[in-house]
């Protein structure tokens, strides 16, 4: 048997996708590899073709418990042995699929990360003739990934434990070059294979300064036959956004962690087989769902991080077909992360990476680059502009603003880049306050430099230029602005800084023909 045979008789398919037989022949020929696909990519076949060709067993960790039956169901259907073990068994139930591993009835067996902190489960492990170990979801072996699960750390120990010396394999849709990087080391992996990330029937937006609300009822009702889905941070927002959309007469459900487990299911199942077209969830919905017709996904609030933020965007338009991928951005909403993470209990370097996270979010919403570049540029990938995201379509002049921006840079630099944006705003203005006195700094050269503009515009201008990677904000409730190598060489002159601005609004046309 070959792949290729397997590909066609077991799983029906001629051609093997982007980056699969890549991935498979590494295996094959006894190698780790990591493989990073966009979701929907095909990544099970990596691990399930070779399980077929290898002689021993191959053990699949995946932190999707509920999705565990699905998969292990969708293989039996295709005439492939495979059961899984999780938490929602009895022990005398886990031991009888242990001992059909044993017995090699089985190729495919899959558990939960979890399971692995038992030593009973461990010893039970090391007795089967484990060949392969696919690890889905790798990036949650990561702190610096989006979804960190701790019992993945230990997985490291126990395949090293492993008697039988097995080949591993990892997998995720998301991972920066820094995941990348620790998902090798933890497991030592030394080859990767990663396809393109980009997706070109996604139209990202970035929607700023207006009413998330009526921004959804209208959107909602341009395309009022697609189906989609609406993420908010917290369940009450959840919940909030779902009444509000029922009000409308929008056929709406919603999904989060709090509601009981029946009703979960069958929103869920209203979802997925079209009996309602909008689903508003938090993050807690969506892993592993397979609904191709999704037409859009709109975040009404930011989330977390721009791996998470690519993660469920890319719930869109599985079925290639022509989506949006629509971001609601409002600096309220990054302070209330802000809050999360300052009262979580996390140790200070976990919060320092959760922060940065959030800063990176921050920046794709105020960034007047190509937004699917960015995103690929933040992946470690290059790619043309997509033509097609809001910021392409952005049809405002770009203006030189150079000089501005030297001026705004080298008030931060006289200030000792140890302030934040509203002090140094209030500089630039030449306001007279009480701070300013205190620390002397209406002596200073750059003290009321850009008197001409309102303290709101210039607080915009220094978020702009954060945004653009020429300032840069330190971590924590009382962000302090520094420059960053690009904003010193805007400085020094080797740089240019364009802004696409707003057209002055005209004064009144009626006021004007009267
Ligand atoms: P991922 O885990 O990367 O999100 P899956 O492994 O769930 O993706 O695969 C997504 C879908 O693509 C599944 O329905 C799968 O059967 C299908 N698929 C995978 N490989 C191929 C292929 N070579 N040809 C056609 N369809 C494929």
């Amino acid at each position: 048997m070959t792949p290729e045979t397997i590909l066609k008789e077991k799983f029906g398919y001629d051609t093997f996708r982007d980056g699969q037989k890549k991935v498979i022949d590494q295996i094959l020929h006894h190698q780790n590899v990591l493989a990073i696909m966009p979701t929907g990519g095909g990544k099970s076949l990596c691990y399930q073709i070779p399980a077929m060709l290898f002689p021993g067993l191959t053990l699949v960790i995946s932190p999707l418990i509920a999705l565990m039956k699905d998969q292990v169901d969708a293989l039996n259907e295709n005439g492939i042995p495979a059961t899984f073990i999780n938490s929602s068994l009895t022990t005398t139930e886990m031991n009888q699929r242990f001992q059909l591993a044993k017995n090699h009835q089985i190729k495919l067996l899959y558990i939960a990360p979890e399971r692995l902190d038992s030593s009973y489960f461990f010893e039970q492990l090391a007795s089967l003739d484990i060949a392969l170990v696919a690890v889905d979801e790798a990036h949650c072996i990561s702190q610096w990934g989006h979804d960190f699960r701790p019992s993945y750390l230990r997985l490291t120990d126990t395949l090293e434990q492993l008697p039988s010396q097995p080949v591993t394999v990892a997998l995720t849709a998301t991972a920066t070059p820094k995941v990348a990087a620790d998902i090798q080391k933890r497991l030592h992996i030394e080859h990767e294979v990663k396809t393109d990330f980009s997706r070109a029937n996604l139209s990202f937006q970035v929607v700023k300064d207006q009413s998330s609300d009526q921004f959804l009822l209208d959107y909602l009702h341009a395309n009022s036959t697609e189906a989609g889905i609406i993420y908010a941070s917290t369940r009450k927002e959840v919940e909030r956004l779902c009444k509000l959309l029922a009000k409308h007469k929008e056929s709406v459900t919603m999904y989060h962690g709090g509601m009981a487990e029946e009703a979960r299911r069958q929103n869920q199942e209203d979802f997925l087989y079209d009996r309602k077209r909008i689903m508003v969830a938090t993050n807690a919905f969506g892993m592993g769902i397979d609904k191709s017709n999704v037409r859009f996904v709109i975040h009404a609030q930011v989330p977390g991080s721009l791996e998470a933020y690519y993660q469920e965007a890319g719930r869109a338009g599985r079925d290639g077909l022509p989506s949006d991928a629509i971001l609601i951005f409002k600096l309220h909403d990054v302070q209330i992360q802000h809050f999360f993470i300052d009262q979580s209990e996390m140790a200070d370097a976990d919060k320092r990476r959760e922060y940065e996270k959030l800063q990176e979010m921050t920046q794709y919403a105020n960034t007047q680059q190509c937004l699917q570049q960015y995103i690929l540029n933040y992946f470690g990938e290059d790619g043309p502009s997509c033509g097609r995201c809001s910021n392409c379509l952005d049809e405002r002049d770009s203006q030189d603003i150079t000089v501005e921006a030297q001026k705004v840079l080298s008030c931060v630099k006289r200030m000792h880049e140890n302030f934040g944006k509203v002090l140094i705003a209030q500089v630039l203005a030449g306001s007279r306050n009480q701070r300013i006195k205190q620390f002397h700094f209406e002596e200073l050269s750059t003290y009321g430099l850009l008197r001409e503009k309102s303290q709101k515009q210039l607080t915009e201008l220094i978020d702009f230029l954060t945004a653009s990677a020429y300032l840069q904000a330190s971590n924590g409730q009382y962000p302090v602005l520094s420059l960053t190598s690009r904003g010193i060489r805007v400085l020094q002159g080797q740089e240019q800084v364009f802004r696409k601005m707003a057209t002055p609004v005209k004064t009144n046309i009626l006021e004007d023909s009267a």
